[in-house]
């Protein structure tokens, strides 16, 4: 072989290698896909559970120096449980995996969205049986998923009476979420859904005192994920979740930035 043709095909490697390499960029830029953010803002008014330390947001430093140089630093403080945030294995299951002990094979994963908005229509007693979902769950080839269930509550995030469902003089919160049923269906017939998701503050509903979803969802090596921002319109199928919680390596749950990849509506 003369070195001319050896330099060829080194070259013809090098290019192979770097078209397979570019394939997902040249995918995902394609302007077929939009990145949508799926998640709610945190500051001093973020809703966080009922016993659990608020967001605290505070101004540390902003300053602008005499040569026109700017610097500013702020400090925060947080509980695990409040805004959109993940709850972990750990939460509700000893044994289970804690916040940043779970694999990115279970965080970027295909996502299913069921839009109960309609049926819920506002009323915050709504408890998601089996029966809802009869037409929903295709196989998913298989592979590991996520389901977030649209109850159409995140358009009273910014109203904490309303989202929680607070009664006059006391604690008790009402609002929508799923049944036991549901979670026992989930986990026990299709083994593929890694996580569940909810647009409103818990998987279980408001009015629940045993938490039997989380309980549920834990033993299985399930997380959940609480206060998703669905004031958007996504597709029901076809997205992929970035499920990406803050790294707290013993942590129960954590804050999470949750982004899915849609296909753009043609
Ligand atoms: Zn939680």
């Amino acid at each position: 072989m003369s070195e001319n043709v050896v330099v060829l095909l080194l070259l013809m490697q090098i290019s192979n290698n770097y078209c397979a390499r570019n394939e997902l960029n040249i995918f995902l830029f394609s302007g077929h896909y939009e990145f949508v953010d799926l998640t709610h803002s945190f500051d001093n008014e973020t809703i966080y559970w009922p016993n659990s330390l608020n967001f605290v947001f505070v101004k540390k430093i902003e300053e602008l120096g005499a040569d026109g140089s700017w610097y500013a630093a702020n400090d925060f403080t947080a509980g695990e449980h409040g805004g959109t945030h993940l709850d972990a294995p750990y939460h509700f299951y000893r044994g289970g995996l804690h916040a940043g002990e779970l694999p990115l094979e279970k965080l970027i994963v295909p996502l299913v969205i069921v839009d109960m908005s309609a049926k819920v229509n506002d009323d915050p007693n709504f408890v998601l049986y089996k029966e809802h979902l009869d037409y929903i769950l295709n196989d998913n080839n298989g592979k590991p998923c996520i389901i977030i269930f649209k109850f159409g509550w995140s358009k009273y995030f910014n109203d904490r009476k309303k989202y929680l469902g607070l009664a006059e003089n006391s604690n008790e919160l009402n609002f929508p979420g799923l049944s036991e049923e549901v979670a026992k269906w989930i986990t026990s017939s299709y083994k593929n859904v890694v996580g569940l998701g909810v647009d409103v503050a818990s998987v279980d509903p408001g009015s629940s005192k045993q938490f039997p979803v989380h309980k549920i969802t834990s033993r299985h090596g399930l997380y959940n994920i609480e206060n998703v921002n669905l004031n958007r319109d996504i597709p029901e199928y076809g997205c992929t979740a970035l499920v990406l919680p803050m790294k707290i390596k013993l942590g129960t749950g954590a804050p999470l930035r949750l982004v899915a990849i849609c296909p753009k509506e043609q």
